[in-house]
């Protein structure tokens, strides 16, 4: 069968899918160009049968092609994350199994340089089929495999409390489900233009914005993130839809704050034209809430969701949005809260979420022990603590400190304190989260040092970047004579939090 997602955009094939700044490209381009790299990737072969194919393409028109190409082609999209170093890129492509890379040229260097595997690149290390987006694509398109929607499409690495970042696979119908339910509940319509500054290796812009204005035929447009980029899109005054996390926020209002007074009136003349701004993937803080709203008119519509789950909760497109709730369940998803127990909690007691429906993830790839753990009696634990008053969900947080949400991305402690414990200087060290109003948690260490040499923050950052994406990076760091413990001698990660807020 071919995927509905496809069958869609035949629909909308004169219209504008994917805007950038290499120009504007319609559904009929990205159904051409996707079948031309389906191609490419099946090599005569009838269908990749879920191989899992890697890619690194920075947000553009490209990005998308391959990404529907994999699909097409009948394989499984592996998004790599433009800003990681190269440790991070190898961890997700063997543990995935990647058997191909497409790679854009601006990223060569990093797949391709022989320094680091022993004379050996990461592609050859790594045994990968080795694509350039700049290759000639073929002008004769293959015949296409026919993909039932049961199967994997999409494998997203998410952090976990168990250290490494697991391989979260959703399939075609999860995809579907996730989507759908969304276009519903914001209703999305062919109409739409929406701003995509989110990364593209992330649910929050791979689903709730590019695949949702795909499904809906409307207009994509594509950038990366900078603040004045994105005011002077939204000055232009042809979007109608925004989606951000609240940092995005943040520094969309500092900016703000420091344009001239005429700016502000057009700045703030652009958000009026819109018809509906989201936030997500963290939680938005009240002043921020209603800061933007003096900017812009919106009241932010806050929604909760999960790499493995989509989204769940939602606050209403029509009808009251309570700040500091995240609304009620989406269509098509049941939640649920429980005690300790398992045992469904009486409304205005906190309990941690859980979650059913179309929309919930297949598996952990390659990890049977960690899907059973995850679902209790058919539903999953997502780890956040709610409740519920007013008949609204309020997130209360997650119930291991060990998973620390900063700007958006949610990462592991366990981690970062692995790569951390490398350095020739740290002997022992904590990682905490640390409420912070611009990051909503900013990554913090305290160290143990060996030896008698100090230590910068500023050296410390830079051994760290070399080995970790940037977003974990802790941004402050504290050296303590010795990590606070219990009595079991585990560190007591909430005392050390107290350390950084002295
Ligand atoms: P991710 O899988 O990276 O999207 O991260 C999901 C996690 O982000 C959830 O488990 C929550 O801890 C957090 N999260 C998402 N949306 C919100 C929200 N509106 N308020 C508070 N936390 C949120």
């Amino acid at each position: 069968m071919t995927l509905p997602l496809i069958i869609r955009a035949e629909e909308h094939s004169e219209k504008i899918a994917i805007a950038t700044t290499d120009g504007s490209f319609t559904y009929r381009d990205l159904l051409h160009t996707s079948s031309q790299i389906a191609t490419t990737l099946l090599q005569n072969r009838e269908d990749l049968q879920e191989e899992r194919v890697a890619f690194l393409i920075p947000p553009g028109f490209e990005y998308v092609a391959t990404q529907w190409g994999i699909w097409r082609a009948g394989g499984i999209a592996v998004p790599l994350c433009i800003s990681h170093p190269r440790p991070e890129l190898e961890y997700v492509i063997t543990n995935c199994g990647a058997s191909i890379i497409v790679v854009h040229p601006n990223f060569e260097g990093i797949v391709r340089s022989r320094s680091v595997f022993a004379g050996e690149s990461l592609a050859e290390a790594l045994n990968l089929r080795f694509i350039l987006t700049s290759e000639t694509l073929p002008s004769n398109v293959t015949q296409l495999p026919k993909v039932d929607i049961t199967r994997r499409a999409l494998i997203l690495y998410t952090s976990g409390t168990t250290g490494k970042p697991k391989g979260v696979v959703t399939t075609h119908q999860n995809m579907q489900a996730q989507v759908t339910s969304l276009i519903t509940a914001w209703e999305w319509g062919s109409n739409d233009c929406i701003l995509h500054i989110l990364p593209l290796h992330h649910i929050h812009g791979i689903i709730n914005v590019l695949t949702c204005a795909l499904w809906a035929g409307a207009e994509c447009h594509l950038l990366s993130f900078d603040t004045e980029t994105v005011w002077r899109r939204i000055c232009d005054g042809d979007l109608t839809l925004f989606m951000a996390v609240p940092t995005i926020y943040v520094k969309l209002i500092a900016a703000w704050e420091n344009a001239s007074r005429e700016r502000q009136k057009t700045m703030s003349e652009g958000c009026a034209k819109m018809r509906l701004m989201v936030s997500g993937s963290a939680a938005l803080p009240i002043q921020v809430l209603e800061k933007w709203q003096s900017i812009s008119g919106h009241f932010l519509l806050e929604r909760y969701g999960m790499t493995e789950i989509g989204m769940a909760l939602s606050n209403p497109l029509h009808g009251e949005r309570l700040g500091g709730y995240v609304g009620k369940p989406l269509p098509e998803v049941e939640v649920r809260l429980v005690d300790e127990k398992g045992e469904l909690v009486p409304t205005g007691t906190p309990g941690e979420i859980q979650v059913k429906g179309a929309g919930v993830f297949l598996e952990y790839w390659q990890n049977p022990e960690a899907t059973t753990k995850a679902f209790q009696d058919g539903w999953f634990c997502t780890g956040d603590t709610a409740v519920i008053e007013n008949t609204n969900y309020r997130i209360l947080g997650r119930m291991s400190v060990d998973i620390i949400k900063t700007g958006g991305y949610k990462v592991s402690a366990l981690e970062i304190e692995e790569v951390l414990r490398s350095h020739p200087d740290i002997q022992e060290c904590a990682v905490v989260g640390v409420t912070d109003i611009e990051w909503g948690e900013r990554v913090c260490a305290a160290l143990v040092l060996q030896g008698l040499q100090p230590l910068t923050l500023e050296s410390f950052r830079s051994w760290a970047k070399e080995r970790l994406a940037v977003y974990k990076v802790p941004t402050k760091i504290l050296i303590v004579e010795e990590l606070p413990r219990n009595a079991m001698g585990k560190v007591t990660k909430p005392t050390v939090v107290e350390l950084f807020r002295l």
